[in-house]
């Protein structure tokens, strides 16, 4: 059913029907959302902008839809930065893990490198996850308007 369709995208829209956080000491964001399953077409070349309508309160959405060839271009990207990602941490990490251990003789101080590879390792920890998720996901649709309950929409990409 869901059979990629040459020169096609599927999206959901998405309308947000509650978004709340309940509990004190543990908190806990409950999202309910209700989603509508949209085919749309890709431009042979450029981006164009296709007018969604949301299933659940007829708001009109629009969204910038790329052609397949950057699309797979943007997602091979993300991909790369991941991967990237990765490398540059576990090189700062075992960067951090030699220096730090390392036993400093009186009066010296660590290398300047180590502080910069602390925060890389952080920095990459957090990002190589986000990038390849992004990267994966990424199917060239992104929403550029929504007049008026704008947050209380979005448009996902639909897996197929
Ligand atoms: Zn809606």
């Amino acid at each position: 059913m869901n059979r990629p369709i040459p020169g096609t995208v599927q999206v959901a829209v998405r309308h947000i029907l509650s978004d709340r956080t309940t509990g004190f000491l543990t908190r806990t964001r409950r999202i309910t959302w209700r989603d509508g399953i949209y085919r749309v077409r890709r431009p042979a070349s450029g981006k164009h902008t296709v007018e969604l309508t949301c299933p659940e309160c007829e708001a009109s959405l629009l969204a910038e839809v790329r052609d397949e060839a950057r699309t797979r271009r943007t997602a091979t990207i993300l991909l790369v930065l991941a991967a990237l990602s990765v490398l540059v941490l576990l090189m700062a990490f075992g960067y951090a893990v030699h220096e730090g251990g390392k036993t400093l003789p009186e009066g010296q101080s660590l290398p300047t490198l180590f502080p910069i590879s602390v925060v890389s390792v952080f920095v990459t920890f957090v990002a190589a996850p986000v990038l390849f998720l992004r990267g994966r996901r990424y199917n060239g649709v992104s929403m550029l308007d929504a007049p008026k309950p704008r947050r209380l929409h979005g448009i996902m990409p639909v897996r197929g």
